[in-house]
């Protein structure tokens, strides 16, 4: 009995013990609960994931690849490119020269690069469209040039870059990825085969028109009509960058060679610095069909910053909220796979409040990511491709087109002389009529009459004459001279 009751005491007590137990475990439970959906929030879970990350965080996780920078061209119009009077390294934005109260077009040097933490750049090789007919190709020869010489200069900082691959593998040394462009189609002057040889030399777009017509294809200010649209030559210029595995980039264009060649090209485009015309009716920005065709072509549309592209509203400054409304707006209407960044700088003379510069682009980051006013949500990925995923998805896309049309010759083809006959007409120039280089057409009209002044000059062009491009004059230059209703 005794034992009975000790064996039931024991018993008994065992079982409050349990309750108890239970009860504490039951509370434990429901707090870890608790305390888990408190964490996690009343948003997306991710946000618990990124509780610590900033936007520009994702510039240390992906390259930032900006898509087209004329730094080349202010190198020209300022020092006739020479690199010995130019300090790159060093912060610029209050130089006597190039700060920004001297020079409103002046962006770049490497300093602020680094502050903005650019990884890939695109340097443009530009020339004006005074120069269609004469020495575009000269011109061209002597950006492309310039651009190499500051790449070998700089080398502990810059790296020319070729393909796709070594876009990530230059970045991760902790170099500026530095690629070349070249914008504007008078560049090749008609030929197949001067675009073969910019291939060689390193150029890995073109830009098939600059403000100017081409004989082969309309540019932006001809607007929704069209000249002669893409011509039959102008298909072929396209098959033959498809075959050399050059990025054909539709900035610049008239929408509807926009259209055509997105329907002939057998590559993504690349739009290097466009922005959304849905926005700012602008003819240099991308309609939104043909934003549609860009989607289904799998390419990308590099967001262009100049004030007067991103903001139509005269009566006000553009702002940094603009260039995110451009950027929200491709993306909610194509998707996040097809955007990026082109900002333009050193090509034009107003930039938006916020983006005065090339050390600006983590602020742009940051704000795309603190998601206000219903705003799409940006994750870490979705900003690694706008930074440069996408870019680099999009030049490796147009490699393996390349790659896979390995077995096709060269195009041999020849344009129309008829058809540049009439694109001379139609310039207001006497067809066949030997056209002479800047340099000296402004010794010819500086010099006594009467003098044989052909070969009697050897003098570099100063930036001082006339026909070269100056301080002033590289405020209007490049995209300045694009803008058009
Ligand atoms: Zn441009």
């Amino acid at each position: 009995m005794v034992e009975y009751v000790n064996v039931f005491g024991l018993f008994h007590a065992t079982r409050k013990q349990l309750y108890v137990s239970a009860a504490v475990f039951t509370v434990v439970i429901i707090l870890i609960i608790g305390l888990s959906v408190g964490l996690s929030g009343k948003d997306e879970p991710s946000h618990h994931e990124e509780i610590s990350f900033n936007g520009r965080d994702a510039l240390d996780h992906a390259p930032l690849v900006d898509g087209h920078n004329d730094l080349p061209w202010n190198l020209y119009a300022l020092l006739n490119n020479r690199l010995s009077a130019f300090n790159f390294a060093e912060d610029l934005s209050e130089d006597s020269v190039w700060g920004k109260a001297n020079c409103p077009s002046c962006h770049t040097d490497l300093s602020r690069l680094i502050t903005g933490k650019v990884g890939a750049q695109f340097w443009v090789a530009y020339t004006s469209c005074s120069s269609q007919y004469k020495d575009s190709i000269q011109l061209t020869l002597r950006q492309i040039d310039v651009i190499k010489r500051l790449i070998n200069k700089y080398s502990s900082n810059l790296e020319l870059v070729i393909n796709s691959f070594d876009i990530e593998n230059v970045w991760k040394s902790g170099k500026i990825a530095s690629m070349i462009g070249v914008e504007g189609g008078h560049s090749i002057d008609s030929s197949l085969a001067v675009l073969r040889l910019y291939y060689e030399l390193g150029v890995r777009y073109l830009t098939l028109t600059h403000s100017c017509n081409t004989p082969w294809a309309d540019a932006s200010p001809i607007g929704n009509s069209y000249l002669h649209n893409l011509t039959d030559f102008g298909v072929k210029v396209i098959h033959e960058m498809n075959r050399l595995g050059m990025l054909v980039d539709l900035s610049h264009v008239s929408h509807n060679v926009m259209r055509r060649v997105l329907a002939v090209t057998k590559a993504p485009v690349i739009f290097s610095h466009s922005s959304a015309f849905a926005i700012c009716n602008k003819y240099r920005n991308v309609p939104d069909d043909v934003l549609q065709l860009v989607k289904k072509n799998n390419g990308i549309v590099m967001v262009n910053f100049y004030s007067g592209f991103v903001n139509c509203n005269d009566l006000r400054n553009a702002t940094m909220r603009d260039v995110v409304d451009h950027i929200n707006y491709i993306r909610n209407l194509i998707g996040v796979d097809h955007v990026g960044i082109g900002a333009d700088y050193d090509g034009v003379d107003k930039m938006p409040e916020g983006l005065n510069d090339v050390s600006k682009y983590p602020d742009l980051f940051d704000r795309l990511h603190t998601n206000v006013d219903n705003e799409p949500y940006w994750s870490q990925e979705d900003l690694e491709k706008l930074a440069g995923r996408n870019f680099i998805r999009v030049f490796s896309a147009v490699e393996a087109v390349r790659d896979s049309l390995s077995s096709e010759a060269p195009y041999e083809d020849i344009i129309d002389r008829q058809e540049l006959y009439n694109a001379q007409l139609s310039e207001n120039l006497t067809p066949g009529e030997c056209q002479t280089a800047i340099e000296w057409n402004s010794i010819i009209t500086t010099t006594t009459e009467g003098t044989n002044t052909i070969g009697s000059s050897s003098v570099e062009p100063s930036v001082s004459t006339s026909e070269e491009p100056s301080v002033s004059t590289s405020t209007i230059s490049s995209d300045q001279t694009t803008v058009t209703q």
